[in-house]
């Protein structure tokens, strides 16, 4: 299997070779094809698996199709459960997305709010965020999901396990119902299969 085959597109396929990754991982061999073609995602993996770039990668290319919405609020939104997967997670869209134009942002706790406000009154293509944090921004009506088509949770039991249960689901409720869903999990427990079902559409799970 090579990352040609997964139908990702040239300056996608440049990138990867870039970053010296001769073959996709499992998940990602799994996931790209299912995610290239819109479909909602459970994806067990655990971080050491590629599970990044198996959602970073079918995201930068649905950037390579101009938005059908006007408006300037971010296409795809990240959520992850700490700071310091939200920084990997902008490294990962950097590196993979450095031979395209992407206009890319994190909103994090603990961070100045001015420069998180300077960034939404900016068009945007991808966000990367804590919930807590993108919480206060809708309530601000800073930020604006009207152009929404990804949302992906990032390692999601571990938000659960934070208490952002409540929060994830707000903003998925702000979200366009109409958006593709991808959600990543270490664990599947009867409350990641609740939110599961709250939030992905007709889901195929993938397990790594
Ligand atoms: P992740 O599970 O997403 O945290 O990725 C773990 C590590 O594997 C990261 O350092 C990636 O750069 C690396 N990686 C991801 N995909 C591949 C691949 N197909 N081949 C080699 N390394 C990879």
């Amino acid at each position: 299997m090579s990352f040609e085959a997964l139908n990702l597109a040239a300056p996608l396929v440049k990138a990867i070779a870039a970053c010296g990754y001769t073959a996709p991982t499992p998940i990602q061999a799994e996931s790209i094809p299912l995610a290239l073609a819109g479909k909602d995602l459970i994806g067990s993996a655990q971080t050491g698996t590629g599970k990044t770039a198996s959602f970073v990668l079918p995201a930068l290319q649905r950037l390579l199709t101009p938005s059908q919405k006007p408006g300037k609020g971010p296409r795809i939104l990240v959520l992850t459960p700490t700071r310091e997967l939200a920084t990997q997670v902008t490294d990962a869209v950097r590196s993979y997305g450095k031979f395209m134009r992407v206009r890319c942002g994190s909103i994090l706790g603990g961070m100045p709010y001015r420069d998180q406000m300077m960034l939404l009154a900016q068009p945007v293509d991808i966000i990367v965020a804590t919930p807590g944090r993108l919480i206060d921004h809708l309530d601000r009506r800073s930020l604006n999901f009207s152009r929404l088509e990804l949302l992906v949770l990032d390692e999601a039991d571990r938000m659960l396990d934070m208490g952002f249960s409540e929060d994830v689901d707000r903003i998925a409720a702000a979200a366009p119902e109409d958006r593709q869903t991808l959600l990543f999990t270490a664990t599947m427990d009867d409350a990641m299969a609740k939110l599961a079902k709250r939030l992905l559409t007709d889901p195929v799970r993938i397990a790594v």
